[in-house]
């Protein structure tokens, strides 16, 4: 089944059209900085994937995607002859709410509820429902199916997601943890059980998604128990741009001394902090890696900062666990830095996760799933690729087919 997935962000778009049945990717696009002055779309099709570059300078997300079906089916080298042959649209939605515990079609009910959870990701869900709008114009007789980003955190118990403030702030505003990267820690969940070689139902896991964005979750009998992002994806783990945790007076002690805005301060933790805002060099974790290297103290102090975060959260849900078997890591940093998962569980040998170096060594391993702890480390270390595309495809394509 050929399936166009759209991921679509504040001022990003990302889409790929899939053929779930070989896993075969068959076009890729890329737009960032919608919005600003000379963005642009990188759009490539199979089978070379030569990149080819189209201005978008003007245009908002939804624009975007309606360039993007224009080359789809305008364009000689298209994949397909006609938008007929996508017969399912996936879009990965941030924020479902406590309404979405799972994927779902989307008709006119799910949109009215979609449009009622805008509120909890102002940045990045009314920009996919426009999208999903837009795609039941252009395609009005192919499904659409919406993937949440938190409808594998549903399970979590209330001792989990609730915050120790007035009871009022859930019941009236739904304040509460709803947690991210859910298709992804599901996904490192089952890989990781598979390659251990028993059925997730009677695995403790703790899975690392560790990305410019990034959070860990407890996976307890194949389901969700807490994670370290919260009611946004702001809370928890330090990562590329974003605070994470922080003491929240810190917030309102800035806002006084320095006289800024709601708007300001918003933009100071979720754009400015983090690896970026620590190393002073970049959000990027190679680059803050290099320079630390080269003996840049502050890049060494981001590092350490950011192992020393992910070893707490680590630590923090082996003790909310009842066991632990598995520590799965994946995304950008997870899957690709030996050297970090090195120092990260270098600390962590106590609690009985030993990593074995030469497993552990990316050379000629990059994108193979592996289990990276010594024979009888008592608790396992994985490696996953996360392929966040291809699962929201899959789990498209199963809800339709
Ligand atoms: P993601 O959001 O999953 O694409 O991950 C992006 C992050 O992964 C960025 O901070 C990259 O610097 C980081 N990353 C990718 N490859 C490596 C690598 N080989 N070593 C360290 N960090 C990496």
């Amino acid at each position: 089944m050929i399936v166009l997935v759209v991921n679509a962000g504040s001022s990003t778009l990302k889409c790929q059209l899939v053929q779930t049945d070989g896993k075969v990717r068959l076009m890729k696009a890329l737009a960032e900085r919608i919005g600003a002055p000379g963005s642009s779309m990188e759009v490539a099709f199979a089978p070379d994937f030569h990149e080819r570059t189209v201005l978008v300078e003007g245009c908002s997300v939804p624009e975007c995607l309606g360039i993007l079906l224009d080359m789809l089916q305008d364009d000689p080298d298209s994949p397909i002859g006609s938008l007929d042959e996508i017969r399912a649209i996936g879009n990965r939605i941030v924020a479902g709410g406590e309404r979405f515990s799972e994927s779902v079609l989307v008709d006119d009910g799910v949109l009215e509820e979609l449009t009622r959870c805008e509120e909890l990701a102002p940045l990045h869900n009314p920009p996919a429902d426009a999208c999903i709008r837009l795609l039941r114009e252009r395609l009005p007789h192919t499904p659409e199916v919406a993937v949440f980003d938190t409808a594998f955190h549903t399970t979590m118990p209330p001792k989990a997601y609730m915050y120790p403030l007035p009871q009022r702030y859930y019941q009236d505003y739904g304040i509460r943890r709803y947690g991210a990267h859910g298709t992804s820690h599901r996904y490192a969940a089952q890989q990781a059980a598979n390659l251990l070689g028993r059925p997730l139902e009677d695995l403790g896991l703790i899975t690392c998604h560790l990305g410019n964005g990034g959070s860990i979750t407890a996976v307890n009998h194949g389901v969700s128990i807490d994670t370290t992002m919260g009611f946004t994806p702001l809370e928890g783990l330090m990562m590329g741009t974003r605070s994470g945790s922080i003491d929240p007076a810190i917030v309102t002690y800035i806002m006084r001394r320095d006289g800024i805005s709601f708007e300001e301060m918003d933009r100071i933790l979720n754009k400015d902090s983090g690896i970026l805002g620590v190393s002073g060099l970049s959000a990027d974790m190679r680059d803050v890696l290099a320079a630390a290297d080269e003996g840049n103290a502050d890049a060494a102090l981001a590092v350490d900062m950011y192992v020393y975060r992910v070893q707490k959260a680590i630590g923090s849900f082996y003790a909310a666990m009842t066991r632990t078997d598995v520590v799965v890591m994946t995304a950008g940093i997870g899957e690709n830095s030996a050297e970090l998962r090195e120092r990260i569980f270098a600390g962590l040998a106590h609690m009985g996760m030993i990593l074995d170096r030469d497993r552990n060594d990316v050379t000629g391993q990059i994108g193979v799933n592996r289990i990276i702890s010594i024979d009888d480390s008592p608790i396992k270390i994985c490696v996953v690729t996360t392929d966040e595309e291809m699962r929201i495809a899959r789990e498209t394509s199963a809800l339709v087919g």
